[in-house]
């Protein structure tokens, strides 16, 4: 993109947007700072707050050949953060678009905009009394909505594939229209929502981990919360192995279909990074391996039933499994408080504990997990966290693995050995997303301040991807440092088709250049 080029877009935009919604020089020092330590030239951004304000900026774009990257709130920390994969995009920054649109209660239908955050969708219901789960994560209340189910991310609130929720979707293409599903074309907009697939080829998918439009509003199914709502601890028994405790899992999952959630296995680092302590609670086993945590949604008619399940698919592989819900903590709290001495720390701190845990499973994004991105650099006292403000390093390595225990331990010892390698935390977890896969997620914290630190990371990353592939195991999600050697057209047929579609819509590459495709 030529400087001429770029100012005269620059006057366009200046011409059609407030001037607050036009951002350069050193105001754009904050998109710059990043969890991977990298650097790109942004020359701009803007900040729209409609669809039309979309619109306008993507047709000035075109007509000069500018590139753009639009982000929804730029918190994709471990990823990339705000940036984009190329250097002289000017950004689009969505996070001003935050309004719900609509919520269908009948129905658990929200329309919302990329900026509308965990937090505040959590917010909106509540005033209304609305029971429904938020599709929390880790990234906690300051994240994106919208954003996490076009990255594909995942929680442990139902639906947990954030982008299996979303049931149709409103993009402006590269060529200044708007794209929609034929069904809300035709006004058909609650069939549309109620109804993922449509009618006709289905290419609503084809706007996530790609750069084929900038996605303005979407609708998305949220689940009801149910009667009932409680977790089960396990952890690993002595003389177990992990894979023997993978299977049985995935056996209980199958029987259980419904009414089990996800179950979320840590290694014993990963739960001391999360919760300040290795210990689980009182009654656990202070010597364990790996610990997990399961969830249960139905009616308190179920509980006996559902209990019993989980007993019969883990008792033999797991000890001190447990069974915790809200009641149950209040009758904790009531019993530390009378404990003597040290009893009484410890039952408090353990309610404290699941406290923290149940507020994900309810819905109710705080944050919890950012904790443990806080290794090398002080926690804030006040909330909410932020990790890419308050200095951390971090790149996430997040393959996927089908749900089989000699698989998913071979992976999990080839991550330990190399995070090991380059002298980085042996922080290890996964997720189920079904009683057929999971999704590991594996921090590499490192200490920004560190050039040689900086680096290892950088190749620990690499490392643990091919390493990873090579066990059958690629990422479900990518950081954008990596994107390039991704979508490599000459390495794969897939790539290529990639490009074929993006040259067709998008035939300037002035949308996202390289992000998940060859530019
Ligand atoms: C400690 C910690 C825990 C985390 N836990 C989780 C977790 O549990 N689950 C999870 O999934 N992630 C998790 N993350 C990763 C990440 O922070 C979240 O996925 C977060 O939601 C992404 O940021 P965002 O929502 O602001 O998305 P953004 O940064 O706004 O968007 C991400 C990317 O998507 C594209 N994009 C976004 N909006 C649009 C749009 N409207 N149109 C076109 N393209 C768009 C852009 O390319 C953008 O760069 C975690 C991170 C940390 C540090």
């Amino acid at each position: 993109m030529s400087q001429p080029a770029l100012d005269a877009a620059l006057e366009d935009w200046r011409r059609s947007l407030p001037p607050e919604a036009v951002l350069t020089g050193s105001e754009l020092d904050p998109y710059h700072i990043n969890c991977l330590s990298l650097d790109r030239v942004i020359p701009a951004a803007l900040r729209p707050t409609s669809e039309a304000d979309v619109l306008q900026i993507v047709q000035i774009a075109r007509r000069h050949k500018t590139r753009l990257y639009a982000f929804s709130t730029g918190h994709n920390w471990g990823y990339g953060t705000a940036l984009p994969v190329a250097d002289n995009c000017v950004l689009v920054d969505l996070s001003r678009m935050n309004r719900i649109l609509s919520m269908d209660p009948d129905l658990g239908l929200v329309t919302l905009e990329p900026g509308v955050t965990q937090k505040q969708l959590y917010d909106y219901l509540a005033e209304r009394g609305l029971d429904f789960f938020v599709p929390t994560t880790g990234a906690g209340p300051t994240a994106s909505v919208l954003a996490n189910a076009l990255e594909r991310g995942f929680g442990m609130t139902p639906i947990e594939d954030h982008f299996a929720a979303v049931t149709s979707l409103r993009a402006v293409l590269a060529n200044g229209t708007v794209y929609q599903p034929y069904m809300s074309g035709i006004g058909a907009t609650t069939a549309d929502g109620v109804y993922k697939w449509g009618l006709g080829p289905y290419l609503d998918g084809l706007f996530t981990q790609s750069n084929f439009g900038i996605v303005t509003s979407a609708q998305i199914a949220l689940v009801r919360r149910p009667e009932h709502t409680e977790v089960f601890l396990f952890t690993q028994q002595r003389g177990t192995t992990l894979a023997a405790m993978v299977d049985a899992c995935r056996e209980m999952m199958a029987d259980l279909r419904g009414p089990l959630g996800g179950v979320k296995f840590l290694n014993r680092k990963q739960v001391e990074n999360t919760f300040g302590v290795a210990k689980v609670g009182p009654g656990f086993p202070e010597d364990y391996d790996w610990a997990a945590v399961g969830v249960l949604h139905g009616t308190r008619a179920m509980v006996p039933a559902l209990r019993k399940g989980v007993r019969r698919g883990l008792q033999a592989q797991v000890s001190a499994l447990r069974f915790v819900n809200d009641e149950k903590i209040v009758w904790l709290r009531r019993l530390g408080s009378l404990a003597p001495g040290s009893l009484k720390r410890s039952l408090l701190d353990a309610a404290a504990r699941v406290e923290q845990v149940m507020h994900i499973m309810h819905g109710n994004p705080r944050g919890l997990e950012l904790r443990l991105a806080y290794r090398y650099v002080p926690l804030p006292k006040a909330q909410p966290w932020d990790p890419v403000r308050d200095g951390v390093g971090i790149f996430w390595y997040a393959p996927v693995l089908p749900l089989k225990g000699e698989i998913i331990t071979r992976l999990c010892d080839m991550a330990v050995a190399t995070l090991g390698k380059y002298g980085f935390d042996q922080t290890i977890s996964f997720t189920t997303l079904s009683e057929r896969c999971a999704i590991g997620v594996v921090p590499i914290i490192y200490r920004k301040t560190e050039a040689e630190e900086t680096k290892k990371a950088h190749e620990c990353f690499h490392t643990l991807w091919r390493e990873g592939e090579a066990l059958g195991c690629p990422p479900y999600r990518i950081n954008i440092a990596a994107m390039p050697e991704l979508s490599d057209p000459a390495r794969s047929v897939y790539f290529q088709m990639v490009q074929a579609l993006k040259s067709a819509l998008d035939p300037d590459d002035i949308l996202s250049p390289g992000r998940y495709g060859p530019s």
